[in-house]
């Protein structure tokens, strides 16, 4: 079976392997390369929904980010995340 990537990180924008078995049981890997990326999606996901920074912020700061990787992130993510944490 070939594990050429496939698919690209929703997050971070890096392209990765994702078999159709993880689709159908809707895994973080339909969406993301990692688990911690996939977190990140989900926070971004609802701050997108609700709008309520200060959760998302909250949300973000017990995952540890913006951490170490930020400047892998897609840059459209970055803005959002930049925007979480600037606004009050
Ligand atoms: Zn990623």
């Amino acid at each position: 079976m070939s594990r050429e990537p496939n698919t690209w990180c929703r997050v971070c924008g890096a392209a990765y392997f994702h078999c159709t078995d993880c689709e159908r049981v809707r895994s973080w890997r339909t969406v993301c390369d990692t688990p911690a990326h996939f977190q990140l999606f989900l926070i971004l996901h609802e701050y997108r929904e609700a709008g309520d920074a200060s959760a998302a912020r909250a949300a973000l700061d017990h995952i540890g980010f913006p951490g170490a990787d930020f400047s892998v992130l897609l840059p459209e993510i970055q803005q959002i995340i930049n925007e979480i944490i600037k606004e009050k």
